[in-house]
């Protein structure tokens, strides 16, 4: 019977990111992932790094730490993240107060600038000039999410690292007669059992029901997101669009007000929202989107053809052109925290059960923080990791 030093449930990019990590710290680490192919947040995202954002000195810290690493990444991986930096374009539609908009901005460590109509058209010349009142723009990241993620798994298998594709169910646990905290000993699969002395949760949006499936409550809660993926297209976009006020973080806000209706699938704790953004990456495929919903039931099923529908009215509005490319409707979830900052660290009550996961827009901030979760664990100190403890929700 093997039993390795760390399991790592969900191989999205948090998974694959810590995997590595943990792996290049000479820790035996099993990555675990249930499907074959992927199909999560992570392959469903755009891939922006906003880099720019920062609102704290940690989190500006982990910014800049953020976008030194992904600068880096294909080399250290030895595989293409498609690592660019691009024009990102908020839009503010017709009925919005600009000034409103623009003294929202104020709070990040680089302010966008605030364009004219005329001057946001020209920077992406497929913009509906009627659409907008004006825009801010700023230079942000760009990776090609799925294919970074892929980078860190075969650089951790590389490594020593070992992956098997296993659904799991249940965390193995202990409790010893002189400790009152359980503790886990590894998980369970659909067909396996595996051993281990530490478990990390990186299963993104299915993370909650996996904890409570043994009996455990977590402050992690999720969005399902739908968005569409096209094939190369001939049209040429120059940014990545999105829209200035996004009402996902509102949504997040509103719908954790509280636990309740979380605790039990069928609820709805705030109505669905629409982002309209999209992107194009360097293969000239496109992904657009977004609807979240937050369905307490991570299961719950959304009608394909309302959501499609929705999709390209509110981008067409935006970006005329693309309204009617042909593309698939996708599905996933999105994990998410109260605070918009990522839940890392031993889970209250328990000993080697942990982590890694509630980030709200990961992409920028997810390898520096596995690189600090490691150092952590090998007994290096670090205030990034010290502040989100998933005890400071209790
Ligand atoms: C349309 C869209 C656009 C986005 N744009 C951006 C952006 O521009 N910038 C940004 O930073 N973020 C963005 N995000 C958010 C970001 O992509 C996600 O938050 C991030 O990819 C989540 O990574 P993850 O590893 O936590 O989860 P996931 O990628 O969902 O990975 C979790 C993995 O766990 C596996 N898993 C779950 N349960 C189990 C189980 N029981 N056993 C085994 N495996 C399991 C799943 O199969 C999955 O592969 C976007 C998201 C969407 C949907």
């Amino acid at each position: 019977m093997r039993t390795y030093d760390w399991i790592i449930v969900g191989a999205g990019i948090t998974g694959a990111a810590l995997a590595y990590e943990l792996v290049k710290q000479n820790f035996s680490v099993l990555l675990l992932e249930q499907d074959k192919i992927s199909n999560n947040a992570t392959c469903y995202s755009y891939g922006g790094l906003a880099f720019w954002s920062g609102t704290t000195p940690l989190t500006r810290q982990l910014c800049q730490e953020g976008i030194a690493r992904h600068r880096i990444l294909s080399t250290e991986l030895d595989a293409d993240t498609e690592f660019r930096e691009l024009d990102l374009l908020l839009t503010i539609p017709q009925d919005s107060d600009r000034q409103a908009v623009v003294s929202n901005y104020n709070r990040f460590a680089t302010p966008p600038q605030l364009l004219t109509v005329t001057e946001a058209c020209e920077l992406e010349p497929l913009l509906n000039r009627e659409a907008i009142s004006g825009a801010l723009t700023i230079k942000h990241g760009h990776i090609h999410p799925a294919k970074t993620a892929q980078a860190y798994i075969q650089a951790f298998l590389r490594h020593g690292g070992t992956m098997e594709i296993g659904r799991v169910q249940q965390l193995q646990s202990i409790s010893s007669p002189n400790d009152d905290l359980p503790t886990c000993t590894g998980v369970k699969t659909t067909s396996e059992t595996y051993h281990s002395s530490n478990v990390v949760i990186c299963a993104g949006g299915y993370s909650r029901q996996l904890l409570k499936a043994s009996g455990i409550k977590i402050k992690l809660y999720f969005t399902h997101a739908e968005m569409i993926a096209t094939l190369p297209v001939d049209l040429k976009l120059h940014t990545l669009v999105m829209p200035a006020q996004l009402k996902r973080f509102q949504l997040e806000a509103n719908s954790t007000k509280s636990d309740r209706p979380w605790e039990e699938p069928g609820n709805q704790p705030a109505p669905p929202i629409l982002d309209p953004g999209v992107v194009q990456f360097l293969d000239g495929s496109l992904r657009w989107g977004q609807i979240s919903r937050t369905l307490t039931d991570p299961f719950a099923e959304v009608d394909p053809n309302t959501s499609e529908t929705a999709l390209r009215q509110s981008i067409g509005e935006v970006i005329p052109a693309i309204k009617n490319i042909p593309g698939t409707w996708h599905h996933c979830l999105v994990a998410f925290s109260q605070d918009s900052l990522p839940l890392i660290g031993e889970i209250p009550a328990w000993q080697g059960l942990h982590v890694f996961s509630g980030f709200s827009n990961p992409l920028v901030i997810v390898p520096p923080l596995a690189q600090k979760f490691a150092n952590f664990i090998t007994g290096k100190d670090d205030q990034a990791i010290a502040q989100f403890q998933p005890s400071r929700f209790l």
